[in-house]
């Protein structure tokens, strides 16, 4: 549930596709005040480029034994080794910041990784200890492995920690309190919206949604399963990102990228994301931000909703 919904001073129809967004339209025709932009100095449409730098931990049979063939471990650890450095040489050149989720066992491994990405100003977000799935795991483990996430990346790369991404997105009934309780700024794994919102339940919890079109592990992942699916060229994955751009830009809405380093590094598929980055800069008014940016900007348009409407009541 959202506690509110984003009115902004959309360029077209915002009450309609306000009602569009939430299914529920009488909250959206209800509402009399002037519209609040959503995104700050005068930008039309918000891009986040994320990372998930899940290295080998995806390839795990079980994150208990870490054991995978030798082969399906080296395509993980292409990720940090290989793939992270030309990622934020690219990010460099676009002079643009990303935010990567990084399992804390990722972090152990590859230190000196998680901290150029942190040094080259970059957002770190957490992802589990060895990718654990919380839909998997009892209440009380999945409240110590989400401290222990955050707490060995704060201590190995300096950064603070206000994100949280759950691995493959596989929320328990749980989660979401959790993060909240634990004083996260933000939660990246709902699919139910196209712009971001705060939740109402747990209170306060900003949500940037994701979906499987903009993750490039849905386009890309293959392994020794996967022989029954095509792979598909780099091109066909940037036209279907470009749809997803453009119609989100004339909505005045939201584009969140979800990536992997050891999908999305390999050449050809860097060349299409250095592609299409500066494609986006052909659009006049994007604001290109971090999750922490885009979150924060959320919970304060929020905030000031909430207080004109209580100053309105009373
Ligand atoms: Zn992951």
């Amino acid at each position: 549930m959202r506690d509110w919904m984003v009115r902004w001073t959309g360029r077209r129809m915002p009450l309609a596709v306000a009602g569009a967004l939430s299914g529920l339209a009488s909250l959206a025709v209800a509402a009399p005040e002037p519209a609040a932009p959503l995104w700050p100095d005068g930008k039309i449409a918000a891009l986040t480029v994320t990372f998930d730098v899940d290295g080998e931990t995806v390839w795990w049979e079980d994150p208990a034994t870490q054991k995978a063939p030798p082969g399906s471990l080296s395509h993980g650890r292409y990720g940090p080794q290989s793939a992270v450095p030309k990622i934020l040489e690219l990010l460099e050149r676009h002079r643009l910041r990303g935010t990567f989720f990084m399992p804390s066992w990722i972090a152990e491994t590859y230190p000196e990784v998680a901290r150029s990405i942190v040094a080259a100003g970059h957002e770190l977000g957490a992802h589990g200890v060895r990718h654990e799935s919380p839909s998997a795991l009892e209440r009380d483990e999945e409240l110590r492995l989400l401290r222990e996430s955050r707490e060995v990346l704060q201590k190995i790369t300096g950064a603070t920690v206000v994100g949280y991404r759950a691995p493959s997105w596989a929320l328990s009934d749980s989660t979401l309190g959790l993060v909240a309780q634990e004083g996260f700024l933000y939660s990246s794994n709902l699919m139910d919206s196209d712009l971001p919102y705060v939740h109402h339940e747990p209170r306060g919890l900003v949500e940037l949604p994701v979906s499987w079109v903009l993750d490039d592990a849905a386009h890309f992942w293959f392994d020794e399963e996967s022989w029954n699916k095509p792979l598909v060229s780099a091109a066909s994955v940037a036209l279907l990102w470009k749809e997803g751009f453009e119609a989100a830009y004339e909505e005045g809405g939201y584009f969140n990228l979800t990536l992997h380093p050891q999908f999305i590094g390999r050449p050809a598929r860097i060349k299409m994301l250095d592609e299409f980055l500066a494609w986006t800069r052909g659009f006049p008014a994007v604001w290109f931000a971090t999750g922490e940016e885009v979150a924060t900007r959320v919970k304060e348009v929020s905030q000031a909703q909430g207080a004109k409407r209580s100053k309105r009541e009373r």
